[in-house]
């Protein structure tokens, strides 16, 4: 893995909602390296592909089953079988509370028919492609809230790793990278589940950078959140943390989130966040919502 990769964060998700199949479709067709997959399990244990424990942000359970809500009025994945997720409209992002759209140039809720999907039927989906088109598209799956899945009695962790060993995902040769942003779990599923696959501690806080060393105890590469590598900005030109010089000294790629060409922030352009993130800062891949820019780009 030594060229930059590119990481179909929740699909091609600029264009389509995120976590469809229709999503990783366009994505594998955009020729990425990997495509991401955010877990979390329903009630009868099935890892379903969607990024939140909730249901009411990305589907209409609000109007299907009203009844189902906690009593937060949010409606938990893992409080619905599989074949009653099945039944749910998937949309386009949107705010529950207002019903408006989160990126509004993006793909318009409510329009298509779109419905939630399990692993396994995402991994044949890829693996289907990858027969019929020759290429080696890899999967990028990530387990979600292993706090909040032991609070309710769920091995998630231990039921993506059957379901990845049984699709043939073992060994860091087999094109599947997995990540976690709670390094206790990340680190069981090395030391005690003793997986062998390719592991990225996911980061979010700045006292994280201080325990990179820790991390190369178990990990093979981290995903920060891009402003970790940030310093400042000197006139037009940015400067860096050390994040990911210390990164590489204990030989971990660094893979940061997320790449939003309709979300810039402190760039001026997508090209500049590119340019300053992907070659400046050195990083090893991007996880990103439009892959066909980040691809164009690198191939320049
Ligand atoms: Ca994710």
């Amino acid at each position: 893995m030594s060229k930059k990769i590119v990481i179909a964060h929740r699909g091609a998700s600029g264009y389509l909602p995120e976590h469809t199949l229709q999503a990783k479709a366009m994505a594998y067709a955009m020729n990425v390296d990997f495509i991401e997959q955010d877990l979390v399990l329903s009630k009868d244990d099935v890892p379903i592909v969607i990024h939140d424990i909730y249901l009411d942000d990305v589907t209409d359970v609000a109007k299907i089953f009203p009844e189902r809500k906690r009593s937060d009025n949010r409606y938990y994945v893992i409080d619905f079988t599989f074949d009653e997720l099945k039944t749910l409209q998937v949309s386009e992002r949107f705010n529950p509370k207002t019903g408006k759209q989160v990126y509004s140039n993006r793909f318009p809720v409510w329009h298509g028919d779109f419905k939630l999907h399990s692993l396994q039927e995402e991994i044949e989906l890829i693996q289907g492609l990858n027969t019929s088109t020759g290429k080696n598209i890899g999967i990028y799956p990530e387990i979600k809230a292993p706090e909040f899945h032991q609070k309710e009695n769920k091995n998630l962790t231990e039921i993506v790793l059957k379901v990845l060993s049984d699709y043939g995902y073992k060994t860091k040769k087999d094109n599947c990278i997995l990540q976690c942003f709670n390094a206790k779990e990340l680190e069981r599923i090395r030391k005690e589940l003793k997986s062998k696959l390719f592991l990225v501690q996911l980061m979010e806080f700045k006292e994280e950078t201080k325990q990179l060393v820790h991390f190369a105890t178990y990990a093979d590469g981290i995903g920060p959140w891009y402003r970790q590598i940030l310093s400042e900005k000197e006139g037009d030109k940015f400067t860096f943390t050390t994040l990911v010089d210390d990164a590489h000294e204990l030989g971990l790629k660094v893979h940061p989130y997320t790449f939003r060409a309709d979300d810039l922030a402190e760039f001026s352009s997508f090209k500049e966040m590119m340019q300053t993130l992907l070659i400046d800062a050195n990083v090893d891949g991007a996880f990103t919502d439009f892959p066909d820019k980040v691809i164009a780009f690198l191939r320049k």
